[in-house]
């Protein structure tokens, strides 16, 4: 491991920081393994594995003191609140973060749609700032352990049915509320997230060049939360 030349910082509460730039060696490429990422509020990640990675409870917690803060219009406490929530973020982040880059040689995200702040008070920008760190953490973690990371619009990602993909899924604002629903075309049942990140995913190895191996394995990644979604189905009514 190598320092480089760092500088000098201070965050929001005037605390200083010094950042140093390491040289790591980079991790030897690894099997590949795919992984959709949709990005959220209360649950910062789903994955098109179908699991969650839920935002810790000190962060909906802090949302709260803070907005009350605001409200006092007690500046130096939002302050203070903002910047310890910041960084216990940061670190929650970090982590996630590594441990998706350790596990996945490719990890595909969604651009997220503004619809998913319609129902926070939270200022965009906070979401903003929280998402966009988390993806370049994705980003650099993806390449220092020799994998790939992808970014993808996620429009229609929510609405398409990643078994059969008519779009027959929750549209708008009015259908946000709706978190599990049944494909009226195929019949599989989804979870609303996870069926959003294997479209994720899939768009993403669509985009990646390099084609016929990645499509195969899209194909069998769709197969797998395909048969995961019909196993956990109820019985269809005949
Ligand atoms: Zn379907």
């Amino acid at each position: 491991m190598r320092f480089g030349a760092g500088s000098f910082n201070a965050d929001a509460k005037g605390r200083w920081y010094v950042n140093l730039p390491v040289e790591v060696t980079c991790a030897e490429p690894k099997p590949e393994r795919v992984v959709g990422i949709d990005l959220g509020l209360k649950t910062l990640a789903t994955l098109s594995t179908g699991n969650k990675i839920e935002m810790p409870r000190f962060y909906r917690e802090s949302e709260q003191a803070l907005a009350t803060a605001q409200r006092a219009r007690k500046t130096k406490r939002a302050r203070a609140i903002h910047a310890k929530a910041r960084n216990r973020r940061k670190d929650f982040m970090h982590k996630a973060s590594a441990a998706l880059a350790q596990e996945y040689g490719t990890i595909v995200v969604g651009d997220v749609s503004p619809s998913k702040l319609a129902k926070t008070r939270m200022a965009k920008s906070v979401y903003d700032a929280g998402w966009a760190g988390f993806k370049q953490m994705l980003s650099y973690k993806a390449v220092r352990h020799g994998g790939r990371f992808v970014e993808v619009s996620e429009v229609h990602s929510s609405q398409a049915c990643s078994s059969c993909f008519v779009r027959s899924g929750p549209r708008g604002l009015k259908d946000l509320g709706i978190r599990r629903w049944r494909c009226s075309d195929c019949g599989a049942v989804h979870d609303r997230d996870a069926n959003a990140a294997l479209n994720i995913a899939r768009v993403g190895l669509d985009t990646l060049a390099g084609g016929a191996p990645l499509l195969d394995q899209a194909e069998s990644l769709i197969g797998q939360i395909g048969e995961q979604a019909r196993s956990s189905a109820p019985s269809r009514p005949s």
